[in-house]
């Protein structure tokens, strides 16, 4: 598709002098997604730098039929972000200001360009804490983490982007602006629009700004590493900690052994932590106020733990950079696989419960379709999310290891599917995963989703051909 010289001008003016860009070099990392796994073009990338522009664009595109792809920190795994027909790009970038921080209220008033991290340290500056923790926090923004309900590391305490979303500005497909930046714990009058917006991946409207909740800034963090035997001893290990805390765990991930090999073998300045090795590792962090013992409380319930059988060895933080230290070994996890070869990913989600029967028979599978295959399982045990990778026999050949990925992600999320479970928990569809949307939405399901894009987005110009199969 190529979109019409008369309206690429109409678009350029509505955006403002500085609002836009046809050269070819700026435009280009934003048609490429950063692990070069998808590549798009676009004659035009805007940068509008209010909702009123935004407006204005869209309504533009409304009128000429054009498609506009919205663009955050372009740091989507899913291909969600990228235009690949040539479709106009509409970058939030410049929309990037927290506007106003309110410490009574605990919450703060972010543009959808805001980058993560600037609105975790206007929260820090105020005395509070924004809790959502992602890799790409240093380049992330705002309106992608609500499009595409990110969720990260402390989900298990916080819940993901849409659970810490009070308000929301939007604009839809027509330009009209929708004002719901309340800052309101209780409204009970009706639909929760803001709600459709969250997760949509910029199919419904553009997110433009939001009104996110803040909480207490911990006083008092303890992190601690331990070696278990297996998933069940990691979950039941977990329960017993949020037991003595009260609910105070922020995080708790999980590592495979092999992981921590790969972690240890291909990133510098990494060691074990632990005397010696097991099976499997939980990675647990709780935050509470100074007054309250947490460390005290997790060494009782560990010593306990031990006696038990369910823990083999664990270690604590003693200062912030062992807690840096011991956050580096899961941190480096993608990093370390990639740099050991070829990969194929799954982020899937189960009731935790399920979590050591799936490992166990997708372990099984995945070896039996490729054999030498080296499953490479870790994440956020705490809220059920698996990131659950599969590195190449040693070595294969990596095209022919990659060809299988679409076969391999139907055995894994088939199992993942009967057992109650997602095919995506927190990376979202975009393109890689609108087969999947297919295969196991239920019909009921994506009708309705269906209809709310007819409704929403009549000519079908938000972010088309992602998401929706
Ligand atoms: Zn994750």
């Amino acid at each position: 598709m190529s979109v019409p010289p008369q309206v690429i001008e109409r678009l350029k003016a509505a955006a403002g002098p500085k609002g836009y860009t046809d050269d070819p070099h700026e435009i280009a990392p934003h048609v490429e997604e950063w692990r070069g796994k998808f590549h798009g073009h676009t004659p035009l990338m805007l940068k509008p730098s209010s909702t009123a522009e935004v407006s204005a664009v869209l309504s533009i595109c409304h009128e000429t039929g054009t498609p506009v792809v919205p663009q955050g920190g372009n740091t989507g795994l899913v291909g969600g972000q990228i235009p690949f027909a040539g479709e106009v790009l509409l970058s939030l970038s410049r929309m990037n200001r927290v506007r106003h921080v309110d410490a009574a209220g605990a919450y703060l008033v972010a543009e959808a360009g805001a980058i993560l991290a600037d609105v975790q340290a206007a929260a820090e500056g105020a005395g509070l804490l924004f809790p959502l923790r992602i890799a790409s926090e240093g380049s992330c923004t705002i309106g992608g983490n609500l499009s595409t309900n990110a969720g990260g590391e402390n989900v298990l305490r916080y819940g993901t982007a849409r659970d810490l979303a009070l308000g929301l500005q939007v604009v839809l497909a027509d330009g009209t602006v929708l004002d719901m930046l309340r800052t309101l714990h209780k409204d009970n009058t009706g639909y929760d629009l803001k709600q459709l917006f969250i997760g949509a991946e910029g199919t419904l409207g553009v997110v433009t700004a939001a009104a996110l909740s803040l909480f207490p800034k911990p006083e008092n963090t303890v992190t601690v590493f331990a070696g278990v035997s297996d998933p069940a001893a990691a979950i039941a290990l977990l329960s017993r900690l949020q037991a003595a805390s009260g609910g105070l765990i922020s995080a708790c991930e999980v590592i495979a052994r092999f992981g921590l090999d790969l972690v240890l073998a291909h990133i510098p300045g990494t060691a074990h932590p632990l005397r010696s090795h097991a099976p499997w590792y939980l990675l647990v962090e709780a935050t509470g106020p100074a007054r309250f013992d947490l460390r005290g409380a997790f060494e009782d319930r560990l010593s306990r733990a031990a006696d038990d059988g369910l823990v083999a060895d664990a270690v604590f933080a003693a200062s912030e950079a062992q807690r840096a230290a011991l956050w580096k070994l899961r941190e480096s996890l993608s990093e370390a696989q990639k740099k050991e070869g070829a990969s194929i990913k799954h982020d899937i989600s189960l009731p935790v419960a399920r979590i050591p029967e799936f490992l166990e028979k997708a372990t099984a599978a995945v070896t039996a379709k490729i054999p030498g295959a080296r499953p490479c399982p870790f994440g956020h045990l705490g809220d059920g999310n698996i990131h659950f990778n599969i590195s190449a026999p040693r070595g294969a050949d990596a095209a022919a290891f990659l060809a299988q990925w679409e076969a391999m992600a139907h055995i894994v999320h088939d199992m993942v599917h009967a057992m109650g479970g997602s095919y995506s928990a927190e990376h979202g569809i975009g393109v890689l995963k609108r087969a999947d949307m297919a295969r196991y939405k239920s019909r009921p399901e994506l009708d309705l989703m269906r209809a709310l894009k007819r409704t929403l987005d009549p000519k079908n110009i938000l972010n088309p051909g992602k998401l929706l199969p």
